[in-house]
């Protein structure tokens, strides 16, 4: 267990270079998400398993990705207060995992995992797969940001739908009500057109969309992977889903312009 309340200089600037996502944001923005990482690290408690050691760039390096989600967020890390545990393994996990078939039959099998999220729960995360995110920004790939997407997204009710909790006045809606229906209408329609295109890159060999296709297995899931791509390549994520950026925008930058270089 490591609990870091300081936040070294050395160590945040190596957070800085091994991340260009971080690096590429206004230096207002830099400092704003260095004054949340440390309030962060002050109200988490980090675990490492299966023997890794928590070191101070490791928290920090999550940390940092973390806050990224809730930066200009008026709440900040209070949509991240049902939680005080982060479990870090060393690589992906294998995790044991259960069903019910509807003919009532229990299936047991393991699923290797880079990271999970439970509500009012902990979130795991492979210390190999975090590590990585600075070079894999490209692909949209940030396993940090998708879990911490589905902490915002389980913020609702408790259970992830594809929408985070919505206020009322979003994009305009008067009722916070209408302004849900109009967010799963839009993340429903890019979803079914993202699938659509992962099941013809599969079954025909067609070509491949950019964003990971693990966003496939469900609008949830969506919209967790679109949150990493929204984050680590702005441009190429508005490229291939222009009708998610003001959605997205409104919520995660509320009343700011676009950023002029992400
Ligand atoms: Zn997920």
């Amino acid at each position: 267990m490591a609990h870091t309340a300081l936040l070294p200089e050395s160590v945040w600037g190596n957070t800085l270079k091994g991340y260009p996502f971080l690096a590429a944001l206004p230096e207002p923005d830099q400092w704003r998400l260095h004054s949340l990482t440390q309030q962060f690290l002050a109200a988490k408690e980090f675990y490492g398993a299966n023997g890794l050691v928590i070191t101070d760039q490791i928290a920090v390096d999550i940390a940092a990705q973390a806050c990224l989600p809730v930066l200009h967020l008026r709440q900040g890390l209070g949509w991240y207060d049902d939680f005080v545990g982060i479990v870090v393994h060393p690589g992906e996990v294998v995790a044991p995992r259960e069903f019910q078939d509807p003919a009532g039959v229990v299936h047991r099998y393991r699923e290797v995992i880079s990271g999970e999220t439970m509500h009012r729960g902990p979130v795991t995360l492979s210390w190999q797969d975090v590590a990585l995110a600075g070079g894999s920004a490209a692909q949209g790939y940030n396993v940090v940001i998708h879990e911490f997407a589905h902490k915002l997204d389980m913020r609702y009710g408790g259970e992830a739908t594809g929408c985070p909790p919505l206020s009322p006045g979003f994009m305009g809606h008067a009722a916070a009500a209408i302004a849900r229906t109009a967010w799963l209408g839009a993340m429903h329609a890019a979803y079914g057109r993202f699938r659509e295109q992962v099941t013809i890159a599969e079954r025909f060999g067609g070509d491949r969309p950019w964003l990971n296709d693990y966003g496939a297995v469900s609008v949830v899931e969506f919209f967790a992977v679109a949150c990493e791509a929204y984050f680590v390549n702005r441009l190429r994520f508005e490229a291939d889903f222009p009708d998610l950026m003001p959605l997205f925008d409104a919520f995660f930058r509320p009343g700011l312009p676009p950023p002029s270089s992400i």
